[in-house]
């Protein structure tokens, strides 16, 4: 681990006069796995947004190794790597992950949309799609349709699309919302095993989860940062506990 490959300093962002995120200073060292938690309404969704260009800041920087991001939509922030991990309603139920994958990794590449099924250009991408399955472990699922995927299964795809921008910061929204705990294992090893060459940033609830995987864990109250450093420490802050049992 090095010096901060992401730094926000003094980020603010106010709706309507209500400051949802208050003044967070925040460095990720590069190739950390960085948690956010927080109890509801701390303001990790908000920094989340703002960090991948969803929102934008009422005041405040954000960088990117020396690259300022501040302001810049979504698609420009992916583009210099911070890449989040898509959404499942942006699945095509009818078309397969290695399709997804193919179509993502031929994005902005000039692929004729309309006629990509017969487009033999896409086939350049046929290995890195395979590699990528293989790395999220959906290589026996990769020629089914992608609707009748598991939850947890839909939620390895989106991280394979996520990876297949080749990030350098890879951020996450919950990776194990909503899942039983064997998903949520599985789940746990797979960031184990992409956070190789990678820096991850995490909002996650399950406080098992972030103990598995969390090199530095951020601790955020009405919008601003309460406490910080590694998982350890963190647990036992009677700030931190007390924040927790307010919620
Ligand atoms: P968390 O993800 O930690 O639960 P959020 O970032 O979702 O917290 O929300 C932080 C606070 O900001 C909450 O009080 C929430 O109601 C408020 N908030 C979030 N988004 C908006 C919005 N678009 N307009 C007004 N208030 C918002």
């Amino acid at each position: 681990m090095d010096g901060p490959v992401l730094r926000a300093q003094g980020l603010v962002k106010e709706f309507r006069g209500f400051r949802a995120v208050d003044g967070v200073d925040l460095d990720v060292a590069d190739g950390s796995v960085h948690a956010l938690v927080g109890p509801n309404g701390a303001g990790k969704t908000t920094l989340f947004n703002l960090l991948t260009g969803f929102l934008k800041p009422s005041a405040g920087r954000i960088r990117l190794h020396e690259r300022d991001l501040t302001g810049r939509r979504p698609e420009h922030v992916a583009r210099l790597g911070v890449a989040r991990s898509f959404q499942i309603t942006s699945l095509f139920a009818q078309l397969t992950p290695r399709e997804h994958l193919q179509l993502a990794l031929a994005g902005g590449t000039g692929v004729t949309w309309r006629f990509w099924r017969s487009d033999r250009s896409l086939e350049r991408f046929t290995e890195r799609a395979a590699q990528l399955l293989e790395e999220v472990g959906l290589t026996a699922q990769a020629d089914v349709p992608a609707g009748t995927l598991s939850y947890g299964r839909k939620r390895a795809l989106e991280l394979a699309l996520a990876l297949a921008l080749d990030p350098k910061v890879l951020l996450l929204d919950e990776p194990t919302a909503g899942m039983g705990v064997e998903d949520i294992d599985r789940t746990v090893d797979l960031v184990h095993r992409v956070r190789r060459g990678r820096t991850v940033v995490m909002v996650e609830h399950n406080m098992s989860v972030v103990s598995r995987l969390a090199d530095r864990v951020t601790v955020l109250q009405s919008g601003r940062v309460l406490a910080e450093g590694p998982y350890e420490e963190i647990r036992d802050d009677p700030r931190v506990v007390a924040a927790y049992l307010g919620d």
